[in-house]
């Protein structure tokens, strides 16, 4: 299948997963996951419609984004070195991987260099992989005011990467648990956190049924990425 038959089953997917859980379904964004892939393939999904793609290496979206349409917004997935911090806060709208106080504390510094304020997610390692990054919960609730008290960066929710598994609904308590988690960290901040970003290509629909409202498809859409060397 190419890209738009793949779009527009995943779309139709979303509405029928959204109106399972009696939810609205223009209140999940689909992201873009667009990583290996050239600009080429960028510039086809946008074509199609979709306005937010994510990377997750710094290195290749600085050379990819200038090559793509320019009304695209990105949004930086992965793991974060501090020496990226700088660019990072150049090529991204929102970083969805902040995992560490240090972390947030250098994309503060650099937004404020940059004179902008930097919409972020908080990462969480729900189930404690060991090869996977991501804030342990109590370690999550401990940061959170720190992370909140810098000015220039905006916490717009949570964001997590489960286990892999080839049966979705293994992962449901996952999912069900990052929300949990959220509404704690509502209730220590004393506000509404809008987002919950979870659900790949393999789960995103228990993900929405469990209240996801930013699903990050790679594959899906654009097929299998090439084997990493
Ligand atoms: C690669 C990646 C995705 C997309 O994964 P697919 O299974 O290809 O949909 C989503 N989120 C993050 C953080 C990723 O690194």
């Amino acid at each position: 299948m190419g890209l738009a038959e793949n779009l527009q089953d995943i779309q139709e997917r979303i509405r029928n997963s959204a109106a399972r859980a009696g939810r609205d379904p223009g209140t999940i964004t689909l992201i873009a996951v667009s990583k290996t892939h050239p600009p080429d393939a960028v510039a086809e999904a946008a074509r199609l419609g979709l306005t937010v793609f994510g990377e997750s290496k710094v290195q290749e979206a600085k050379a990819k984004i200038p090559l793509c349409p320019g009304r695209i917004r990105w949004h930086m997935l992965g793991h974060l070195q501090s020496n990226k911090c700088r660019d990072a806060i150049t090529l991204f709208e929102m970083v969805q991987s902040v995992d560490i106080l240090e972390l947030a504390e250098e994309l503060n510094k650099k937004a404020d260099q940059a004179s902008r304020t930097l919409p972020i997610l908080l990462e969480v390692n729900i189930v404690g992989e060991a090869s996977k990054f991501g804030y342990k919960p109590e370690k999550l609730l401990a940061d959170l005011n720190a992370i909140n008290n810098l000015r220039r960066l905006e916490i717009h929710g949570l964001m997590t990467i489960p286990p892999w598994t080839p049966v979705p609904e293994k992962v449901r308590p996952v999912f069900a648990k990052l929300r949990a988690l959220k509404e704690e960290c509502e209730q220590l901040l004393g506000a509404p956190l809008p987002h919950l970003s979870m659900g790949m290509s393999g789960d995103f629909e228990v993900a929405i049924e469990e209240g996801s409202t930013m699903v990050r498809i790679g594959t899906a859409l654009f097929g299998e990425r090439p084997k990493a060397v």
